[in-house]
């Protein structure tokens, strides 16, 4: 059962930077305004989430992280996943591979906390929080020396953390995302802050986006707004004269999700095909929202791929939906 854990955990965890978009995406799903990521020696020796979201009663504790228990899906839909998390994957197997402590308080309720610890699961004990929940993780694969190896220097391990983050944050404009580097000790060195948006959609968006691309991309991009049967597109996307030299700064959201897709960049591309050479890329962050019905996130345990119902639909409200906005724009 420990074996199992661990080979499933590689899996799911990586690298650090995959611990802490799972334990982001869990304080997502759990509804929290606030979330803060702190991280050690590029988060090989510490990773901290903290919430205030709804918090995990005493006695869910130990099944939360028990594998395949989830609070999310009852098991007999899995096209029809809401949340980000769906598998009850991610605690069970990061207390796997490190010291996992996780704190927490339901309102109205008693704090309490549980320690795993290369799988082998402590008691509930009583613990002092406020209402919502902390996720400690400590020596990451420690008990499987083979992935420590494959560990990059701290600094690239943090870069990739701050990159996960950010396009969490993306995502997310109404929640408030503070990243520090807490390795000297301390309150640590704030990496990357957005305070909560308040107000509509497009402005809190704008904003956040603005945040984390810079005022530069705001300024040269434009809203995007498109339906098609049953897809919604939003997000903003750069004026070709606003172009870059890779396809780094594309980021694609299929509910709420940070996803890597093929025919996503692909569609991307082809929207912008008449304005651009071969080997400039354009800028955007574009956001996909439809009946989870319509599209399986259940790919790849790190969940980043997806596939469409209907992929031909997805590319096409993306190519025309730029195109238009960039024929409005006088293009
Ligand atoms: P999943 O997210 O797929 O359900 P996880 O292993 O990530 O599986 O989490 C297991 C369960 O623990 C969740 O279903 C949820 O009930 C609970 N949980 C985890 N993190 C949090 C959190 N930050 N706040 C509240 N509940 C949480
Ligand atoms: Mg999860």
């Amino acid at each position: 059962e420990a074996a199992i854990n661990r080979i499933a955990a590689g899996e799911v965890v990586e690298r650090p930077a995959s611990a802490v978009k799972e334990l982001v995406e869990n304080a997502i799903d759990a509804g929290a305004r606030r979330i803060d990521v702190s991280y050690a020696d590029g988060g090989k020796t510490l990773i901290r989430v903290t919430d205030d979201g709804c918090g995990i009663a005493a006695a869910d504790l130990p099944l939360a992280l028990a594998r395949h228990a989830t609070s999310k899906i009852d098991g007999t839909d899995l096209l029809n996943i809401h949340s980000f998390g769906f598998r009850g994957e991610a605690l069970p197997s990061l207390g796997a591979v490190g010291r996992l402590t996780i704190a927490s308080r339901v309102a109205g309720d008693t704090a309490a906390e549980i320690t795993v610890s290369g799988g082998q699961m402590g008691a509930v004990k009583p613990a002092a929080l406020n209402s919502g929940t902390i996720v400690t993780l400590r020596d990451l694969f420690y008990a499987t020396p083979a992935r420590l190896k494959f560990m990059r220097s701290d600094r690239a391990e943090a870069q990739a953390i701050a990159d996960v983050v950010k396009r969490l944050a993306m995502a997310e404009p109404f929640i408030g995302f503070t990243l520090r580097d807490v390795s000297d000790g301390g309150e640590g060195r704030v990496i990357f802050r957005a305070d909560p948006a308040s107000g509509a959609l497009f402005d809190a968006l704008q904003g956040r986006l603005a945040r984390i691309l810079g005022r530069d991309f705001t300024d040269n991009a434009l809203p995007i707004q498109a339906e098609r049967e049953g897809l919604m597109l939003t997000g903003y996307a750069a004026l070709p004269t606003y172009s870059r030299g890779n396809a780094l700064a594309q980021y694609l959201f299929v509910n709420g999700r940070p996803v890597r897709d093929k025919m996503l960049t692909g569609a991307l591309r082809a929207a912008y095909r008449d304005f651009l050479s071969r080997d400039r890329h354009p800028v955007a962050a574009l956001f996909i929202e439809c009946e989870p019905k319509l599209v399986d996130v259940n790919v790849h345990p790190a969940k980043s791929e997806v596939r469409f119902r209907d992929p031909g639909l997805a590319r096409g409200l993306i190519v025309s939906g730029l195109k238009h906005a960039l024929a409005e724009a006088g293009h």
